[in-house]
């Protein structure tokens, strides 16, 4: 989120316990930002910077999901994993109605090509609000859309932290060891390679490194039959520390990168390199 972002105001209406570490927080009462109200529902993987208080009061930005939007009641769902410590997962853990919340622009990823003929949708827990919206959007949907089959694997920690999606018929989940989730998201991606189909990937870091360099670098496959995207990072305070260390030059050539005119994968890849020069990936 820059700093000059434009931000949706909104008040916890609600908080409910999905599964033992899922928090559902409904915010409603929505000021829109400059007067124009978000625009929901173009990407069913939509996520914001979501500002909520610290434990001092302080006002911090991480990384939400729009989980459902009801426009008809102007209700915004956030399904929020309780991880441990950090400002926004003790937040979900002492959330109340009326605290107050800010939100920017949602905007997001999933777009399978129409002609997808299989979907797989890949991640760990903090990737479960994404795929429930996607599941339940394809679900309603009455167009060709839906026809393609979708095939999701899952970890989570806790057993008891899973939870049901509606399907079609041809649809697979299946819930995976943490340490097998890569290797059978691969499987996944590598599972009908004469069949065009499109892979979605949502986990840690460099899990998502991982993923991303075999279907880039390795299989080749046109970008827009994948997306991944790294949701949260191991260690991410002295990772975090060791970034803000790098050097002004670095710092620049990184915003040199971003600001560039090159497409999203080609920015990614340039990062990389850059981040690997410092030892940060
Ligand atoms: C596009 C996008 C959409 C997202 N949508 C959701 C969502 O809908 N629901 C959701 O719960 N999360 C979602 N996330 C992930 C969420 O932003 C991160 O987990 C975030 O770090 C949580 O902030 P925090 O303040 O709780 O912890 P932080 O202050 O960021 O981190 C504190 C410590 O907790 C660790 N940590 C952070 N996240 C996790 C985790 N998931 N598991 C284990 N350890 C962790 C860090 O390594 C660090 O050591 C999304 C992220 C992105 C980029």
């Amino acid at each position: 989120m820059t700093e000059t972002a434009a931000l949706h105001r909104g008040r916890v209406i609600r908080r409910q316990i999905v599964t033992p570490h899922m928090v559902r927080v409904t915010v409603s009462d929505i000021i829109p930002a400059d007067g124009v109200p978000p625009r929901f529902g173009v990407h069913a993987d939509e996520f914001f910077a979501l500002v909520v208080p610290s434990r001092d009061g302080e006002p911090v930005p991480r990384y939400y999901t729009a989980r459902a939007w009801r426009p008809e009641v102007g209700e915004l769902d956030i399904d929020l994993l309780l991880h441990g410590e950090g400002p926004a997962t003790e937040w979900a853990g002492r959330a109340e109605i009326g605290d107050e919340v800010a939100f920017d622009e949602p905007r997001g990823h999933y777009r399978p090509p129409a002609d997808s003929e299989w979907i797989g949708l890949c991640g760990g827990a903090t990737a479960l609000p994404a795929i429930g919206r996607i599941m339940q959007e394809r679900y309603e949907a009455t167009d060709a859309s839906a026809s393609a089959r979708v095939h999701v694997v899952l970890s989570v920690d806790d057993p008891a932290d899973r939870q049901d999606f509606p399907l079609r018929d041809g649809d697979t989940v299946r819930w995976v060891e943490a340490d097998a989730l890569v290797p059978e998201t691969l499987v996944r991606a590598e599972a009908d390679p004469d069949t065009p189909g499109y892979l979605w990937f949502a986990g840690e870091a460099s899990d998502m490194r991982a993923v991303r360099h075999r279907l880039r670098r390795e299989l080749r496959r046109p970008t827009d039959r994948w997306t991944t995207m790294g949701y949260w990072r191991r260690d991410r305070d002295r990772w975090l520390a060791r970034y803000e260390a790098a050097g002004e030059a670095f710092h620049r050539r990184l915003e040199e990168v971003y600001a560039s005119t090159d497409d999203d994968d080609t920015q990614a890849d340039r990062a990389e390199e850059l981040l690997a020069e410092k030892g940060l990936l």
